[in-house]
């Protein structure tokens, strides 16, 4: 782990964002160093792979595209769910939750860039799937999530961060800001952009733990 990455992340988002510290494919003693170094919720993408790592004293965000078949095993285990991509998904979110008695923070994923090979919800679809998914009693959507366009071409992401916020923005006047509370966006290689358009929830993995092999 890289404690001066890890703190100057922290500068940078002081009053602005929360971190999300992406430890998939990193082991329990990494996260516990991250823990001591003051993070306090960790995204994994796999289900197996964050029951293998789960430990109760941490928070934990699922950030990667959820099989149906896997809901059952992550629920209890999670804080939020920030990769809402179907209806079908939505609905056994819903069904498991209810089992357990849970009601789960959820946010919609959202394919920003329409990268055919990236999972979410297309832009123009997300106000009536957000109010598709209201009737759900054991879900609370509290916001949007997009991963940036793998670019160089820094216009293009302002660009793709800017579209979020304007949708975020819409979902707060429609359902108010108490309710849709979280736009997550930014990655190592792109989280100041996404600060300037708005984000207050950050996923960030190799920049801090380094590069994953
Ligand atoms: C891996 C991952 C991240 C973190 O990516 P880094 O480039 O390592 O910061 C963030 N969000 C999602 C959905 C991821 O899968």
């Amino acid at each position: 782990m890289d404690k001066k990455k890890l703190a100057k992340v922290q500068k940078d988002i002081e009053n602005k964002a929360t971190l999300v510290a992406v430890s998939k494919t990193r082991t329990k003693e990494e996260i516990e160093e991250a823990y001591n170094c003051g993070c306090r919720i960790f995204g994994e993408n796999r289900v197996q792979e964050l029951k293998d790592k789960y430990d109760s004293r941490y928070e934990w965000h699922l950030i990667g595209h959820l099989q149906r078949n896997k809901v059952k095993d992550v629920v209890p285990l999670v804080s939020m769910i920030e990769s809402l991509d179907s209806l079908r998904l939505a609905q056994e979110i819903e069904k498991e939750c209810s089992k357990i008695n849970k009601i789960m923070p959820v946010l919609v994923e959202v394919n920003i860039s329409r990268e055919e090979n990236k999972t979410g919800i297309y832009f123009e679809e997300c106000l009536s799937f957000v109010k598709n998914c209201m009737k759900f009693e054991h879900l609370d959507i509290q916001g949007l999530m997009c991963v940036g366009p793998l670019t160089d071409d820094e216009e293009h992401i302002h660009e793709c961060f800017e579209k979020m916020r304007v949708l975020f923005q819409r979902l707060q006047t429609e359902y108010g800001k108490d309710k849709i509370k979280y736009l997550s966006m930014g990655m190592s290689q792109d989280y100041p952009i996404a600060l300037e358009h708005g984000s207050n929830l950050v996923r960030i993995g190799s920049l801090i733990f380094g590069k994953r092999k």
